[in-house]
């Protein structure tokens, strides 16, 4: 059985920044790096943006090229699923009947995209985007001659793929549960405002709106009936409603979960020489008043892994990384740095209808995050006054004569 003195799962963002961070940091050992896909380690959001569209190809969204592997051998395992982990005599078994041995272990499995649970969801044509191989058998059916797309989800990722899909021509209808889209992690100014720009682009957009089923012809699908019987005519369905963390190797091994694995300030989890970061990872944030919580972001994931590099080099320096993200729809850029949930006040800075402003969002008085469209120097700035949990007044806030820094 081969064994690695470091074994990371999953060689996604987070897995390859750990291998990336532990050679950098002068990490000698052997170093495995397992994935059930054989693909070269790429970067996931360009899979809803530029992949999608066709204006980057795979190995323009490589995380590094072969050869950087080769060359700081870190061996890439590709073609293995994990399916259980033995924390006693540290090794894991793979669906294929492949088994590795471990010194220490990092969990970075993401996460897998939730599925519509309705009939006709397993219907031809009825897809989610969490991998390369997902958005390739997306663009096949595309090519076949497809007009109509309708989104399940205005989330982040179904209104991203909804400005590609307008851009290549494509009819879009978009149908979210809630009464906005981005409900999950955007206040309602810029939900309003991103709704007005997909439906300025055309996109129908049905709001409150839940799924009965979808509907198909010899195996093949042919519409998506809504809760009130509505039924849309569409070619393609693209579902985006969310992730469920890959755990349930870590969880049957006795691992403490909670929506995730459960790790410490070092992305421990309870198993001993198990790490776990990246989305699957449950873990107390101090930009959300303390609480356990799972963040989706590819900011997330590297700075959890840069942690993991140290800690295993012998450095324990603790998780506190401010939280940011951004979202590229039509010629918007969206960036969000700090976490609103929860927040009790907002100053809205700028004029949203020059499509370019930023909504400051407050707990208690101070500033715990910001939305910023077409805004890049709001969210520089921004930065600094949601890491110092700035208390300032609303006109100030809302001043644009004043950069945000001359506030600090
Ligand atoms: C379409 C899309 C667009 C996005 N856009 C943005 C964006 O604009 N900005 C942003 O910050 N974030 C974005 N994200 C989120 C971001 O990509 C993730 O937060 C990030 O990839 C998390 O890294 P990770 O290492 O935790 O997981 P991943 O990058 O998902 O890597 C997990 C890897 O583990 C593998 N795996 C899972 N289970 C097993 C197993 N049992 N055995 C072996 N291998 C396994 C998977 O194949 C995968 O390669 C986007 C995500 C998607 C899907």
């Amino acid at each position: 059985m081969e064994k690695y003195d470091v074994l990371i799962v999953g060689s996604g963002h987070g897995g390859a920044q750990t291998a990336i961070g532990l050679r950098k940091q002068g990490f000698h050992g052997s170093i495995g790096l397992l994935d059930r896909s054989r693909a070269l380690p790429y970067e996931r959001p360009p899979l809803s943006k530029e992949y999608l569209s066709g204006e980057k190809t795979f190995e323009r969204i490589l995380i590094r090229p072969e050869k950087f592997w080769r060359d700081r051998d870190v061996h890439l395992l590709g073609g293995s699923n994990v399916s259980s982990l033995d924390p006693l005599v540290k090794t894991i078994s793979c669906g294929n009947g492949q088994e590795y041995a471990y010194e220490q272990l990092v969990w970075s499995a993401g996460g897998d995209a939730k599925r519509l649970i309705c009939d006709g969801s397993d219907l031809r044509g009825v897809h989610t985007v969490r991998s390369k191989e997902d958005v390739d058998a997306l663009i096949d059916d595309m090519k076949a001659g497809t007009e109509r797309c309708t989104i399940i989800g205005g989330g982040y990722i179904g209104l991203e793929a909804a400005a590609v899909f307008r851009k290549l021509g494509h009819e879009v209808v978009l149908v979210e549960a809630f009464n906005r889209v981005l409900s999950r992690v955007t206040g309602p100014e810029v939900s309003r405002f991103i709704q007005n720009e997909h439906v300025s682009r055309e996109v129908k957009i049905h709001l409150e709106s839940g799924v009965r089923c979808i509907e198909g012809d010899g195996g093949l699908l042919t519409g998506v009936v809504l809760e009130t019987g509505e039924v849309i005519q569409t070619d393609i369905v693209l579902v985006g409603i969310g992730i469920e963390p890959c755990i349930d190797a870590l969880a049957k091994a006795g691992a403490e979960t909670a929506n995730g694995v459960v790790v410490d300030e070092y992305c421990q989890t309870t198993l001993p020489g198990v790490y776990a970061i990246g989305d699957c990872a449950a873990h107390i944030n101090p930009f959300a008043d303390g609480q356990r919580i799972r963040l989706e972001s590819v900011q997330n994931a590297n700075d959890m892994a840069s942690v993991v590099a140290s800690v295993i080099c012998g450095n324990f320096e603790p998780y506190h990384a401010t939280p940011w993200f951004w979202s590229d729809q039509y010629d918007l850029k969206i960036q969000t740095v700090g976490l609103s949930a929860g927040y009790d006040d907002s100053v809205t800075r700028g004029d949203p209808s020059n499509r370019s402003f930023s909504i400051v969002y407050l707990k208690n008085g101070k500033v715990v995050a910001l939305d910023c469209v077409n805004s890049m120097k709001d969210y520089v700035q921004g930065r600094r006054l949601v890491e110092t949990g700035l208390v300032a007044a609303r006109e100030d806030l809302a001043d644009t004569s004043r950069q945000l820094k001359e506030l600090l």
